[in-house]
């Protein structure tokens, strides 16, 4: 009882028992669990008790980041009404990365790709929030 009470203890002070418990990070072979266990590094430019976004290794605008949950989902098809609330959550944090890059007035773009005709290559969902240039319309 005395270890476990000290491995609770530990996770507490590491701040990670909360994401243990909702299972954040959770999916070994997915390199944004990864990134949200802090495993491997990223330019994190937003993160709450559910979420973090951070910037694209490979980005397609001047700004671009990406949204995710810290709790690995792998496509919007395994949205339901178990977990729908986080989508509210990512979308909260676009809001405030508009304002925190100044790009709220001037407009950007926020996609979601789904499986391989939507373009997924991460399995583990995530908003791409795309600012700083004009954008065309439709998308490749
Ligand atoms: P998808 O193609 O699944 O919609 O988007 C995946 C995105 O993840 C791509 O834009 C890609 O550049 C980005 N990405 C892939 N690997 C990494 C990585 O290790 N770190 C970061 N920051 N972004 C990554
Ligand atoms: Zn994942």
């Amino acid at each position: 009882m005395l270890m476990a009470a000290r491995y609770h203890t530990h996770f507490l002070e590491e701040g990670k028992w909360s994401d243990y418990m909702s299972g954040a990070g959770e999916n070994n072979d997915c390199l944004f669990c990864k990134i949200v266990e802090k495993k491997i590094p990223a330019d994190i430019v937003y993160e709450s008790e559910d979420i973090i976004a951070f910037k694209d290794i490979e980005p397609k605008a001047p700004i671009h980041c990406l949204i995710i949950p810290k709790k690995h989902i792998s496509t919007i098809n395994d949205i339901d009404g178990s977990n729908s609330n986080i989508i509210g959550l990512m979308y909260e944090a676009v809001a405030q990365l508009a304002r925190s890059f100044n790009v709220d007035k001037d407009g950007y773009r926020v996609v979601m790709n789904c499986n391989s005709n939507g373009g997924q290559t991460v399995y583990h969902i995530h908003l791409h929030f795309l600012a700083g240039r004009q954008l065309s319309w439709p998308p490749g």
